[in-house]
């Protein structure tokens, strides 16, 4: 019974709001951008050893609240320490030369696949953890299938299998923010955008306006998970041929398949485009971000439904951004300044086919430095019929089209169901 966690949960609480002494000596600083990772040195986000950590927030995201209610009920036991045997990456991928440029990736820590690797030779307290894990996988999607019976989609036996499955490398990333960076990012001072994330999360994190000295924040936030198709090795060579798509979760349409969206049918003909240019010698990449309803969370998302739908005059392209804006305030919080960061990790320098519309997303990406050559649209026959109020209302707020943008009398007539 002694060794039941919940007999060794303690009950000593330090406050890591001030120094007090702790982390003066062992806590080795972040250099943000540094050559190699051992100038950038670990980040040391683990709650298990206080005087090493070198971070404000802890790993595993939103999900580090998951943990805090294991160890709670005692299934958990707080001193347990990961075994990371074999976990290492599956492919190889990287280091690039953005990984040591503190301007090209602030959100995410570039050496987090490999940390086991590259702080090996750290003592085993420091208690050094991924933020990032690599694997390989097969995938098998229905609407694939139906595009390799009507022939759109040729079966090679390499990447795409006899069966239908996909063979994909994929990656899942969880947040790491450089705070000045993010502030540049988003043209605020690092003091300003520290105060107001404290201030908006109801004072959780304590350090980011008493701990001015750790600059390196793990927000508990949803990350992003990447799908590569085709040689991983092509993704970062501009001479190859590059698909990508970044998709925005959407989980009505992307899981259940509601038709007020576009979002599944676009994803979907994103991994069609991925896997035929995979199938010309290059590769393809989904970016998949968890920032459900235009990061403004699903609760939210339903609730402009009902307003979209119960409004006079029913749902309509012309009152399509504004129902949104009157219930969240805004008409969007992806922040689509910090997205190019992954595609950076990546080594991506030029994308011959960015399968995407969202003119946020393309100057993001092009503000970046990175050259894209071609966007490629929806085409027209996968729209839903009730996503025609969407997908009119975005073209004519300037998402990328090559067909006709209609009038503010055009938008008007392009209705969808009630409720
Ligand atoms: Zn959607």
């Amino acid at each position: 019974m002694t060794n039941s966690p919940s007999k060794r949960r303690s009950n000593h609480v330090i406050l890591t709001s001030h120094l007090n002494g702790i982390g003066t000596t062992q806590t080795i600083p972040i250099r943000w951008g540094a050559a190699t990772p051992s100038d950038r040195g670990p980040v040391i986000s683990s709650v298990r050893s206080t005087i090493h950590r070198n971070v404000i927030g802890t790993h595993g995201g939103s999900y580090s609240v998951y943990r805090a209610l294991a160890v709670a009920n005692g299934t958990l036991d707080p001193d347990h320490r990961a075994d990371l045997t074999n976990t290492a990456p599956a492919v190889p991928l990287g280091p690039y030369p953005s990984w040591s440029d503190p301007q090209k990736i602030v959100s995410l820590d570039p050496w987090g696949s490999v940390a086991g690797q590259v702080f090996g030779d750290f003592p085993k307290d420091y208690d050094i953890l991924p933020s990032i894990a690599i694997t390989k996988a097969h995938i098998n999607i229905p609407e694939l299938q139906q595009e390799v019976a009507s022939g759109r989609l040729k079966v090679d036996g390499k990447i795409l299998k006899e069966d239908g499955n996909l063979v994909v490398t994929k990656a899942a990333i969880d947040p790491v923010w450089y705070l000045p960076g993010v502030a540049a990012r988003l043209k605020v001072a690092e003091w300003e955008l520290r105060r107001i994330l404290f201030q908006q999360t109801g004072g959780m994190f304590p350090e980011l306006v008493t701990r001015p000295d750790l600059h390196v924040f793990l927000p508990p936030i949803g990350g992003t998970t990447v799908y590569i198709i085709g040689d991983v090795d092509t993704v970062a060579d501009p001479s190859k041929p590059l698909a990508v798509r970044v998709h925005d979760e959407c989980n009505g349409s992307d899981v259940f398949g509601s038709d007020i969206c576009t979002c599944r049918p676009y994803l979907v003909h994103g991994i069609e485009d991925c896997i035929q240019t995979a199938q010309i010698g290059g590769a393809g990449v989904i970016a998949y971000c968890r920032k459900e309803g235009r990061a403004l969370g699903e609760v939210t998302k339903f609730l402009v439904y009902n307003a979209r739908k119960r409004q006079e005059g029913g749902d309509r392209a012309d009152a399509y951004f504004a129902r949104t804006e009157c219930v969240a305030g805004v008409q969007d919080m992806r922040f689509q300044e910090l997205m190019p960061d992954v595609l950076h990790w990546l080594g991506i320098t030029k994308i011959d086919r960015l399968v995407s519309m969202s003119n946020m997303k393309y100057d993001a990406i092009t503000n970046s430095g990175i050259e894209v050559v071609k966007r490629i649209p929806i085409p027209p026959e996968l729209i839903p019929a009730d996503a025609q109020v969407e997908i009119e209302a975005k073209k004519a707020s300037g998402y990328y089209a090559e067909d006709e943008i209609l009038t503010t009398d055009g938008l008007a007539q392009v209705k969808g169901r009630e409720l």
